[in-house]
This record gives structure tokens, sequence and C-alpha cells, in this order.
């Protein structure tokens, strides 16, 4: 699919907010500074759509974004940022946990995205865990990859995919604008 509108709806804190809609809903989650922001701006062709952070973390509501009047596109706040007070890391537990995991919500995908320079670290790790136990249609997306050297790509690929074990994978960059057409085709269909 072509995306070729895509506009912001709105933000919300409560989850609840959610249930009445009605348009197949997307997720998108990972840890802050994961590049998810860039990612949806680079999707959609617009830059400011998704606020990239300076300061990660600062994105502590659910965004909802209408992607060519047919999805709404989910940005979850980032997890795992370490500089967040204890108070605003449950906080956004809370939202993350009652709009994935919450009586009645539903998504039609669940967006996973790690850092593939990193690898998949702990939180990534029990997202995953989660979500697999909540039977959720995932894709991991493994973003920054033009920080990897061309030569370790591959074992590095590999090393991932066998540790979040077998899910649909897409090597991705934003720098490099690697995997744009096959992750906008996976998460929105051809
Ligand atoms: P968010 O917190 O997950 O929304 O992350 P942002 O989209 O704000 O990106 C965090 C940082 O990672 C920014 O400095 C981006 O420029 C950088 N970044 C995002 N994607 C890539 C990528 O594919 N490659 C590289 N090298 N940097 C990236």
């Amino acid at each position: 699919m072509n995306i070729t509108s895509a506009t912001f709806v709105k933000g919300v804190v409560d989850p609840n907010e959610l249930l009445k809609e009605r348009l197949p809903q997307v997720a998108c989650i990972g840890r802050s500074n994961v590049g998810k922001s860039s990612i949806i701006n680079l999707l959609t062709k617009q830059k400011g759509l998704a606020k990239t952070g300076s300061f990660p973390g600062r994105t502590q509501q659910l965004n909802v974004f209408l992607i060519n009047n047919k999805f709404h596109l989910i940005d979850l706040p980032g997890y795992g940022f370490a500089c967040v007070s204890a108070g605003g890391k449950a906080k956004i537990f809370d939202m993350i946990n009652g709009y994935l995991f919450g009586e009645g919500q539903e998504q039609a995908k669940v967006v996973l995205i790690v850092d593939g320079y990193v690898g998949p670290t702990k939180d990534d790790m029990e997202m995953l865990s989660a979500l697999e136990e909540h039977g959720k249609d995932i894709l991991v997306v493994i973003n920054k990859i033009d920080k990897m050297k061309k030569s370790d790509l591959k074992v590095a690929l590999q090393t991932i995919q066998s540790t979040m074990g077998p899910h649909t994978y897409i090597p991705f960059s934003v720098e490099k604008k690697i995997g744009v057409g096959e992750l906008t085709n996976a998460i929105f269909g051809n």
C-alpha cells in the first residue's frame, strides 16, 4: 500500500479513549531513542508528523495518526529511558500496558522496533514476551542497520532473530532509507 495521506488525529493519555475507534489500529512500540518517530515520519513522508526527540521519553501520550483514511497508527511512548522519574515510568508503563493488553483493546498489528546496533535489550525482550503471551500479531523492525559493519550485518541479524524467535523481521535504516517499502507493505498490506 502506498501511503498517500497521514494526519495527526489526537494524543490521549487514557487508553480507553481508543476503545470506541472503529478503524483497524497498528501500534508502534520500542524503547526510547530507537528511532520510532523517525520511522513514522519516513513512512508517511512527513518530517514533523511524529516528534523526534532531542529529549528521549518526552512523548508521554498515545499519539493517533490517520493513514489513508483506513488505519489508525498508534505511536506509543518509548519505554526504558533511564532519566524518567520512577513515577513517570510507572505512568508510561500503565499507559502502554493498558493500551496493548487492556480489556477490549485490539490491534491489527504491533510493530516492535529494536535497535540493530544495540541488539534487543532486557526491556525489549520483556515487551516481546508480553506481546507473545497475549497472542499479538507482531512485526519486528530492526532499525539503524546502517550503523552495523557490512561484514557483520548478516550474522548480527541472525543473532537478533535467534534471540527473539520466529517472527517477521524487517531490517531497516532511516538514515539510508532501507526497508521503507517492505515495512509499509508488511504493516498495511500490498
Ligand atoms: P524515538 O525516541 O524512538 O522516537 O527516536 P527518534 O526518532 O527521535 O530517533 C532517535 C535518534 O536516533 C535520532 O538522533 C535519530 O536521528 C537517530 N536515528 C533514527 N533512526 C536511525 C537510523 O536508522 N540510523 C541512524 N544512524 N540513526 C537513526
